[in-house]
């Protein structure tokens, strides 16, 4: 064995051994964006609409889509669009348990609750196949998220919900710019949200938005959490006479430093979002064929991407491995200089949270709390998600194409995969 394949972890040399620079730096704030920022504070524009407007207005054009509504988080964006879709008290939404929380959680303060349906290993997005089962007459909506980048199967999704009544809500937090089959990600499902906080791909601050074509989830969502437009956007007979006060209570507007910066993030983001592209389907194309490790993107000719590849992941196959763990795994690779680490976001279903909290005083669990049987999963329900925490890993966010860079990073997980008899 010569000395530079003997792992780092045994005292080998590290496989990362040029300066990474910039390549993790992120969000890349250039002095435009500053300017936008001051401005608005210069304006004290602050709590105002026009910048907002005028973000809006971006948005909707560069999705293609009627209407945009900006908002304060991605979280508020996803509550309002699932009043947009009449979740309400006793219904039922349909959602990944492995996703991070906001995708669901915003249904209990609907009254509503959250059946968890499975992901597919491969692509670690809701299995469209295990939806048609899980939906009855309380269901309103399926939240699909495009889960670390890699965009839902959304042709079968689309037929089950639309024959079935039930809305789709695309939460694109992982996503921003994806295709899925040529088509752009948040514009298939009846509304796309998604967080633009500053850790996301498309980075800007605190603040969310959605998109979609429907005028009633539209107006919906305003009555909910945007009192202040309310009298210029109501049309509805069911909305407009409840004109001038937000019917959920809430006040989701954005801040307008948050849209002053979004209007030139958003002018810089496909170019930043095909330089990513490019750099991790070559880190990809380096590990292709390597034993234990899989890329998480969709096939190459399938005409869809991974959008900025938000969180991005590798798929792990312990069984290729001699059974090593994904966490000696990670360990091993850590040592060689990259970052990664084992799992993803926490399962939901599993949470004390959704099986045991009486967050409302109902006297009963909430995620039960209006509902007409006992739809708790317990452990040992949802078998695929549940061994997702083994088989996955988070990859390098990669945001340059340098390619010496990139390579010495693969090279840390081949050689650890290729070693892994040794640990
Ligand atoms: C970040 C995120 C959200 C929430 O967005 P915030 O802007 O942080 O409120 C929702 N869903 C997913 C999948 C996310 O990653």
């Amino acid at each position: 064995m010569g000395a530079a394949s003997k792992l780092a972890i045994k005292g080998g040399p590290k496989a990362v051994q040029t300066d990474p620079g910039d390549m993790f730096t992120w969000p890349i704030i250039t002095q435009e964006a500053e300017d936008a920022a001051l401005e608005v504070l210069r304006a004290g524009s602050m709590s105002g609409t026009d910048i907002t407007k005028a973000f809006e207005k971006d948005l909707a054009e560069w999705h293609g889509m009627k209407y945009a509504l900006g908002h304060s988080s991605g979280t508020a964006a996803l509550h309002t669009a699932m009043f947009g879709c009449h979740v309400g008290v006793g219904d039922e939404i349909i959602c990944p348990s492995l996703t991070y929380w906001a995708s669901a959680l915003p249904a209990f303060t609907l009254g509503a609750t959250i059946v968890f349906a499975e992901v597919d290993p491969n692509t670690i997005t809701i299995d469209p196949a295990d939806i048609e089962h899980r939906i009855t007459d309380r269901t309103k909506a399926i939240v699909v998220v495009h889960y670390c980048g890699y965009p839902c199967d959304m042709d079968p999704i689309m037929e089950i919900a639309n024959r079935r009544g039930v809305k789709v809500i695309e939460d694109v937090s992982h996503a921003h710019g994806g295709l899925y089959k040529g088509r752009l990600v948040g514009t298939i499902g009846h509304v796309g949200a998604m967080s633009i906080m500053s850790g996301k791909s498309l980075a800007v601050g605190e603040a969310g938005f959605f998109v979609t074509n429907d005028q009633e989830i539209y107006e919906r969502a305003v009555a909910f959490g945007h009192y202040e437009r309310t009298k210029e956007v109501l049309t509805l007979p069911d909305l407009k006479p409840y004109a001038g006060l937000p019917m959920g209570g809430f006040k989701y507007r954005m801040h307008q430093i948050s849209s002053a910066v979004g209007r030139v993030q958003l002018r810089q983001y496909r170019a930043r979002m095909e330089e990513i592209q490019k750099a991790l389907n070559y880190f990809w194309d380096l590990l292709e064929g390597v034993p234990g490790v899989k890329a998480h993107r969709p096939p190459r000719d399938s005409g869809s991407t991974m959008g900025g590849w938000y969180t991005a992941h590798g798929l792990y196959a312990p069984e290729e491995l001699g059974g090593l763990s994904v966490h000696k795994f990670c360990e091993a690779v850590n040592a060689e200089g990259a970052e990664t680490s084992p799992g993803a976001n926490l399962l939901m279903h599993l949470h004390p949270l959704l099986n045991e909290a009486d967050v409302f005083g109902h006297g009963k669990p909430t995620r039960i709390a209006n509902s007409d049987r006992d739809l708790r999963q317990p452990e040992g329900s949802l078998p695929v998600t549940e061994s997702m925490p083994e088989r996955l890993y988070s990859i390098p966010w990669f945001k340059h194409y340098q390619p010496r860079i990139i390579e010495e990073h693969a090279e840390a997980f081949r050689k650890v995969a290729e070693h892994a008899d040794e640990l």
